[in-house]
Order: C-alpha cells, then structure tokens, then sequence
C-alpha cells in the first residue's frame, strides 16, 4: 500500500476539506480517514509525509488536442500525456482532429493504445461527429463508441448544417454519446483574427462577434432540446452562451459546458499588449500570436460571465483546450497565425490564482477541475471515494514558479502565460496507484 499521510484532502464529489490520510491499495482507494499513519504501518507500507500538502483527486481534463498522428513534430501521445500527469491531469479526452481525423475505429484504437503505452494520463479518445470532420456524412459513431470514444466533436470546425446536426443528436442519443460542440458560425467568424469590439478597433484587426458562438449555441441548445441528446459546450467564451445555457439548464435541457483557463483569465486586451490589472504579470507584446484562439479572448465583462458561470454551476468543467504549434504557425503576422495555445501545465495554477483572487472559491474551482467534468462524460475519475481508480496529485500549494515554456514536457511552447509568476505546482502524479510524474524528475 501507498499512504499519503496527513494532508490537506480536498475531495469536492464527497464535500471533504480537511486533514485527512489517503490509503492506495493496487490501483484504487481503499480510504480516506482522519487517523495518521501509524507506526506499525510506516513499517510496511511506503508512508508519504504529506503535511503542508494537499492531496486532491488527479484532474480531469475534457479537451486536449495531441496531434498524433500526423502532426508529431507539434505534440506526441506520450509527450502530451506527460505534459498531463506533470500539470496533474491524469484523465484526458484526445481530441479528433488529428492526421487522419479519429473518425474510425482503427485511429480510435490507436490514440488509446498509444496513451496506454506512455503510461502517463489516462488518454482517452474522442471520435469526430462526421467523416473527415466535413461537416457532410456522419461518422460511424456505433464503431467509434465501441472503440472506446467518451464523446464526438468535430472540435476546432463547427457542424455548419443543422440538418446534420440533427442527425447527429438523435444517432448520439441511442448509443447515449455526449456531442461536444465548437459553436462556431463560420458566415459570422470568417476572416476574423479576434474578438470584434474597442480593441480590435484599435489594433486594426478584423473581429469574430461574440455573436457567432451565441447563435450556434442557441441553435444546438434548440436541437438537442428537441431531438434529445446529451450536449456538451466546448470552451465557452461569451456571455451571451452563458445566458443561453443557463436558461436551457432551467428548462432541463440536457446539457453541460467547459471553459478554458485562458478565456477566464485574459481579455482581449491580451492582443494589445496587456494583462487583468489584478494579476499584476507582465505584459505580453501587442499583436502576440498567443493570444490567438479560437473562440477568441473576449471582453472583461465576457470573462465575469463566465467565470460567474463556474461559480455557479452553469458551467460544468475547466477544460484546457490544450493546443499545441510549433513557431512557425505563431511567429507570423496576426491574421495569418495558428488558433490556439497550450495549458497542460499552467491550468491548476492559473485556477487557483482566479480563487486567491477571490472570484472562485476553492471547493467549487477544484470540482470543475474534477468530478464536474468527469460528470459530465459519465467518467469513474475525479474523485477519491473508497474504492474508486487511484487517480490522486500531491500539490505544494504555496510554491512560487515562473511560467518557463522550455521547461514544458510538451513539445510546443506557445503559451501566452511565459514570464508570469504563479503559485502552485503539483509535486507527485498517481494514476492507478502508480506514482507516474515526480516534480523535478
Ligand atoms: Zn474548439
């Protein structure tokens, strides 16, 4: 047995907040109690000082693109994986949109074998909502669902026709698949590089309205209200999808939603060079390419929204949306950069920054990180009830460190959070009871 001894046990799904000792028996809990470990154990276990700790259950992360196959050079399975266990996500749901797209079986079995293999994070693997992701014919979700996919997406396109859509929602709905959307309407998006408003103004920069999440969002929320299926909202950015989603959560509507680290703690302001005056971090450069992602960083008064909406249950899940390039997607002119930036690594710190700023409390910011998302694709993680996987971080909550994109376990570096200073980093990874990510090793 492994017993982490004497922690702070923060288990949001079983409301323990506490010092508590954590029993690992093989590949699952067997108890969390409130004796310490004793000396007859010490003896025979491996004990693990966990005073001035805290032990958590290991992080659940619903959108992750790892970009193999096909784009190795960018991100692999195993080095994402790493990148993972080492930011204390040890679940995460591989997006489809690889090289070839994960629309088949076979590429299915690939990303979960080759995420077994590494041995880091559980890697789990999504299957795209149509062939190809082409928005056109929809993919064999029977096989897909077989081969071990959690949801489908087409995740970094939108289903453009709701004909289609249509028929993924009912296809989904047998089978009991969540349909993860990137709402997205390309008529309103296209030829855009950021958020439309005072900023993009400024800068000269063509803007994507808010409203081109809000009316595709609107319109799933309205298909799967009537044709049944589970829905789940990937990276919400606009106040207005809050407010749609919300509502729908009122009227029952079977639905849940993610929000990424980046969109709750930056702005569009972040394109001009600036940061939240409350983070007191250094300033970015105007026209950075990290700041570039779709959906785009949005207004402050979007940001409230949303974080508002993680408080409050609207929003389900912290999702990090984990995107990795190489710098020649970033190091170009603005419009023509790549979408996307990465948060494996910073997502747990840059969470517990926005509830030491008091805009989350702790308990509630740790479930959207756990049992929220796990929750929301039916997943046995995010927790530390007896009896259920290992999946369990040792965190040094007050540890001060600067963001160091070369010091990453990911392949790619493009993250719009170097040179800030955060607190909080995971000391030990435990996936199924085995210690798979050990700080500085
Ligand atoms: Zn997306």
């Amino acid at each position: 047995m492994i017993i982490l001894d004497s922690g702070r046990v923060i288990d949001p799904a079983n409301r323990i907040d506490g010092t508590r000792t954590v029993l690992i028996d093989g590949d699952h809990v067997r108890e969390v109690r409130e004796q310490a470990a004793t000396p007859a154990e010490k003896l025979v276990h491996q004990v693990i000082d966990c005073r001035n700790r805290w032990v958590l259950p290991g992080l659940v992360d619903l959108h992750v693109h790892l970009r193999e196959p096909g784009e190795e050079g960018k991100e692999t399975i195993a080095t994402g994986a790493h990148a993972a266990a080492a930011g204390g996500v040890t679940t995460l749901v591989a997006m489809p949109n690889t090289r070839p797209v994960c629309d088949s079986a076979a590429v299915a079995r690939f990303v979960a074998a080759r995420g077994r293999e590494a041995g880091f994070a559980r890697v789990v693997p999504a299957g795209a909502i149509t062939r190809g992701s082409l928005g056109e014919q929809l993919a064999d979700m029977a096989e897909l669902k077989e081969a071990g996919c959690v949801c489908v997406t087409d995740d970094g396109r939108p289903v453009m026709s709701a004909g289609v859509m249509r028929r993924a929602l009912e296809y989904a709905s047998d089978l009991g698949l969540p349909v993860m959307v990137h709402a997205e309407d390309l008529t309103l998006s296209s030829g855009g590089a950021m958020n439309e408003g005072p900023v993009a103004t400024r800068l000269g920069l063509p803007g994507v309205p808010a409203a081109a999440e809000v009316t595709m969002v609107q319109r799933d929320l309205l298909l799967a209200e009537m044709f049944g299926a589970r829905l789940h909202v990937a990276h919400v950015s606009a106040a207005g999808s809050v407010r749609a989603i919300r509502e729908a959560k009122e009227r029952g509507v079977r639905v849940t939603a993610e929000a990424t680290p980046h969109h709750l703690v930056l702005t569009d302001d972040a394109v001009a060079g600036g940061t939240p005056g409350s983070t007191g971090q250094p300033a970015a450069e105007p026209y950075d390419t990290h700041a570039k992602m779709s959906p785009p960083l949005r207004s402050e008064s979007d940001r409230k929204a949303v974080v508002a909406a993680l408080a409050d249950g609207t929003i389900d899940a912290i999702a990090t949306d984990h995107a990795p390039h190489g710098p020649l997607d970033k190091q170009v002119e603005f419009v023509q950069a790549a979408n996307g930036v990465i948060g494996l690594e910073t997502a747990l710190a840059l969470t517990l920054g926005l509830v030491r700023a008091g805009e989350l409390p702790l308990t509630r910011a740790l479930e959207r990180l756990t049992a929220g998302p796990a929750r929301c694709f039916a997943l046995p993680y995010g927790t530390l009830t007896a009896g259920a996987p290992a999946d369990v971080i040792v965190v040094d909550a007050d540890r001060e460190w600067k963001v160091d994109p070369q010091r990453f376990h990911s392949k790619s570096r493009n993250s719009p959070f170097t040179g800030w200073t955060l607190r909080g980093k995971v000391t030990k990874t435990f996936v199924a009871g085995k210690l798979v990510h050990e700080e500085g090793k």
